[in-house]
């Protein structure tokens, strides 16, 4: 299968959860993720019925700015920190340090499809692909269950995951499930 057609498999299985269930998911998700934020942390701001996790228990901690139509950089978001619609209508912040890559302990990576491999797919754009790239951090992944795929068609660009967490379990990269 193409990647274009893993996505809308996949897309269409998250967009037919509810509200309530993305509540409830989420909220198992960020339970499991809370005791890997150790650090400097970046995360993100979901969009659509990507998985919240805005309710982590952080002071401070980095969300992306797009830079550029495939660039991004993160920086430094604290609570009342002055924040800007930006690419794709997702709010990024206007103030605070710009991070550099190799500063991050911690990426927290949004997921359109991944599988047991965890390899992931995005939007295609790529944006994670090339962040990444850059990284030392402990890269895990946030998905649902219903994102999970036979297999992800990869290509040479495309970075793996070192964990994929769901609202039912932990996927490592050395195939421990817990
Ligand atoms: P996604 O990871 O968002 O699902 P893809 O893996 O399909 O998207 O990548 C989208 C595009 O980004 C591809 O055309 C790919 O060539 C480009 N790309 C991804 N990573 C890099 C990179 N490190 N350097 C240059 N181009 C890249
Ligand atoms: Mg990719």
């Amino acid at each position: 299968m193409m990647k274009e057609t893993v996505r809308k498999l996949a897309l269409a299985r998250r967009n037919a959860l509810t509200q309530r269930e993305i509540a409830c998911k989420s909220k198992a998700i960020v339970q499991r993720l809370e005791p890997y934020l150790k650090g400097t942390i970046a995360l993100y701001r979901s969009y659509g019925n990507e998985v919240c996790i805005d309710d982590v228990h952080l002071k401070s901690y980095g969300l992306p700015v797009v830079l550029h139509d495939t660039y991004m950089c993160f920086r430094m978001w604290h609570k009342g920190c002055k924040m800007k619609k930006g690419a794709y209508g997702i709010q990024e912040p206007i103030e605070g340090k710009v991070l550099l890559a190799d500063e991050l302990d911690v990426i927290v990576v949004p997921i359109v499809a991944f599988d047991e491999h965890l390899y992931r797919l995005g939007h295609g754009k790529g944006y994670y692909d090339r962040y990444l790239k850059q990284c030392r951090a402990l890269k895990i992944g946030v998905a649902y269950d219903c994102q999970q795929v036979e297999k992800v068609p990869i290509e040479p660009h495309d970075v793996c995951l070192d964990m994929i967490i769901t609202e039912t379990c932990i996927r490592k990269k050395d195939g421990a499930l817990n």
